[in-house]
């Protein structure tokens, strides 16, 4: 049995990038950016006035209680006609451009009105200032031309402004995985009924679904297959035409684990059957199709704490992939445990527990009470998976272990 890094390494060694679309600006925000975006203007666009107060010459109002002639307000949004020269003022609203002979705006919280019979005045008090004060000039952020965004960054919600900014209403993005979740077995049921007789519900249908969304994959629920050929064949075959293709079910040792050989009959190939790992051992992995990225096929183990610990393992990091992501191993984080630990596996083994931040920014994990991979419940009570090496050992409280968050770890600050 293959290792889970050497697993994971034939998962990526089969996966490349998505292609690009292109996408209108309002929807890209989470997707990863395809080209390089420069601006079609320089920012700002005009010399503006930074804050509200009067447009002056600098050199005009070194001194004290210093009294100008205002010769017109210019709001945001209006081109000033009016030349400033020593002894005149302008008044100015934030965003306003520059009036002609201006170099400097002095707040007018430093200023006075001052009336007079037929002429605005306005008493200057701001202290010693240099040309250029409380003004931004024309593209001394940015420059026409410039990159404001580059190919290869996850856009943030703040981008969606800087694209406007720089003009552009539609940009090219890697586009999110389409992945098909397909669950196989004649026991399963939807959630919404009561299980008879062998009967259990489908819950990993759903959950893979909410885990490739959680990936931001573009998932659809192909639903129940029975564990018959012909029913296999058409769902498998309905799943390959996506960019991932995840079974549930069916690739343990049992005579109705039909779905290698269902995959054989449909010429996916197979590259791995099988991990040294606890859950998540029965993993059957491989290809379809020859194009610059085949299908990528994943058959997960039936019981759902497997598919789970599946997912974060080999899925995760192939749609990460996928997505034009750089870093997309998960890494685990240092923990200690609270309290004493038996691991007994012939196989390193991810086991549900809940871990906690304390204010010195340590983190405490314990594993819960879990019956194996057949116990999602366990999972209910966990935020984390703890990783356990193989063997048989004792492991005492206080000793460092490896975890993987299943949740931000900031909502688990003590
Ligand atoms: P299998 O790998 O098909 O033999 O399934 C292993 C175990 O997982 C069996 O107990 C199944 O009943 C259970 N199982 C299979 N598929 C699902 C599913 N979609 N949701 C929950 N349990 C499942
Ligand atoms: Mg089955």
């Amino acid at each position: 049995m293959i290792s889970i890094d050497q697993a994971r390494s034939l998962v990526l060694q089969n996966t490349s990038r998505a292609a690009a679309v292109r996408q209108a600006v309002a929807r890209v925000a989470d997707l990863v950016l395809a080209e390089d975006v420069t601006s079609d203007v320089d920012s700002p666009p005009f010399d503006k006035a930074l804050v509200d107060g009067y447009a002056v010459v600098a050199a005009d109002v070194q001194q004290p209680a210093r009294v100008l002639e205002v010769v017109e307000r210019v709001h945001a949004g209006q081109t000033p006609r009016r030349l400033v020269t020593p002894g005149r003022a302008a008044q100015i609203m934030t965003g306003a451009p520059i009036p002609q002979g201006a170099d400097a705006v002095v707040m007018v919280e430093q200023t006075v009105e001052r009336s007079a019979a037929d002429r605005r005045l306005v008493q200057v008090d701001a202290g010693p200032l240099s040309p250029g004060h409380n003004v931004l000039l024309r593209g001394q952020a940015t420059r026409r031309g410039d990159i404001v965004l580059a190919k290869g960054r996850r856009l943030l919600a703040s981008d969606v402004g800087v694209l406007c900014e720089a003009g552009r209403s539609s940009v090219r993005v890697v586009r999110p995985p389409r992945v098909a979740v397909a669950s196989t077995g004649d026991e399963l049921v939807a959630a919404d009924l009561i299980p008879h007789d062998g009967q259990i519900r489908n819950s990993n249908g759903p959950m893979l679904c909410a885990l490739a969304r959680s990936a931001r994959a573009d998932a659809s629920d192909l639903g129940i297959a029975r564990d018959d050929l012909p029913t296999l064949l058409k769902t498998v075959a309905r799943g390959l035409q996506f960019d991932v293709l995840l079974l549930s079910g069916g690739v343990s040792a049992g005579t109705r684990d039909l779905v290698p050989r269902v995959l054989h009959e449909l010429a996916v190939t197979q590259i791995f059957h099988k991990v040294c790992l606890k859950p998540g051992k029965p993993l059957w992995f491989g290809t379809y199709g020859r194009g610059r990225q085949p299908t990528l096929v994943f058959g997960l183990p039936g019981n759902p704490v497997g598919s789970l610990v599946c997912f974060e393992l080999f899925v995760r990091p192939a749609l990460r992939k996928m997505q034009g992501q750089t870093r997309v191993v998960p890494a685990l984080g240092q923990a200690r445990l609270g309290g004493p630990y038996h691991q007994q596996s012939d196989r390193p083994t991810y086991a549900p527990a809940v871990a906690k931040v304390g204010q010195d920014d340590q983190v405490v994990v314990d594993p819960v009470r879990w019956q194996g991979s057949a116990d999602l419940f366990a999972v209910g009570r966990a935020n984390c998976l703890a990783f356990f090496p193989s063997g048989d050992e004792h492991y005492a409280a206080g000793r460092p272990v490896g975890i993987l968050w299943l949740d931000e770890p900031d909502r688990w600050r003590l």
